[in-house]
């Protein structure tokens, strides 16, 4: 596909669903550690969940040095709504630590030092580095992969390839907001199950239209 073509398509999504509003991430805080925070929270994790958990767990370590000191199990308690808990707990506190001892204290800013994060994959590194430091990064999640697919954007079979894909045909200051126009229209019209097709605006051109 011609990056053109995929502009349009990308062009179509964003007039059909207007995206609004703000990631569950960055509800409670737009500063590196706690958008690190609720997106590994996020992770597997509904919207709802991860807005209430995160504010929880902000509340009471709202930065790396009272994430270091906070007791696991209070940690756990706090997240327990969201999936894995007792994993994330884990993972917040070694990253807590981590971000201290080796990278004064701070969110690194490059995908290398964020992937050597436990529990930080490529989606989560992505969503930091594009909505905290602004760099482009396309961060592929479910909806992306599957939309991206359905659309002919990709042809894939990992959020890893995706977004290799994803990157060659979308000139980079699209990268940052396609996360944001697709999990919109992934949760409005291109469901996972049961997609609407009969309403969405690009069914004319869908190779998957059911
Ligand atoms: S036509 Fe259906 S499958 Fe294709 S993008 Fe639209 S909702 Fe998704």
């Amino acid at each position: 596909m011609t990056a053109q073509r995929a502009l349009e398509i990308l062009e179509s999504i964003m007039l059909a669903v207007e995206p609004s509003g703000t990631p569950a991430p960055l509800e409670e805080s737009n500063e590196a550690f706690p958008v690190l925070v609720s997106t590994v929270i996020s992770l597997r994790t509904r919207d709802a969940v991860t807005r209430t958990v995160s504010a929880r767990v902000l509340q009471s370590a709202p930065d790396v040095i009272s994430m270091i000191s906070i007791d696991i199990e209070e940690l756990e308690i706090l997240l327990r709504p969201a999936g894995f808990f007792r994993q994330k707990a884990k993972q917040l506190k070694q990253i807590a630590e981590i971000i201290q001892n080796r990278f004064e204290g701070k969110v690194p800013g490059n995908i290398e030092d964020l992937l050597s994060l436990p529990g930080v994959g490529r989606k989560t590194a992505n969503f930091v580095l594009g909505m905290v430091f602004g760099k482009p990064a396309i961060c592929v999640d479910i909806h992306v992969h599957r939309i991206s697919n359905r659309l002919g954007l990709a042809c894939t079979s990992s959020p890893e390839e995706t977004e290799l894909q994803l990157q060659k045909i979308f000139p980079s200051e699209y990268w940052i907001g396609i996360n944001h126009t697709m999990v919109t229209f992934g949760q409005r019209i291109c469901k996972p199950v049961k997609p609407r097709c009969e309403i969405c605006p690009l069914n004319t051109i869908c190779p998957q239209k059911s």
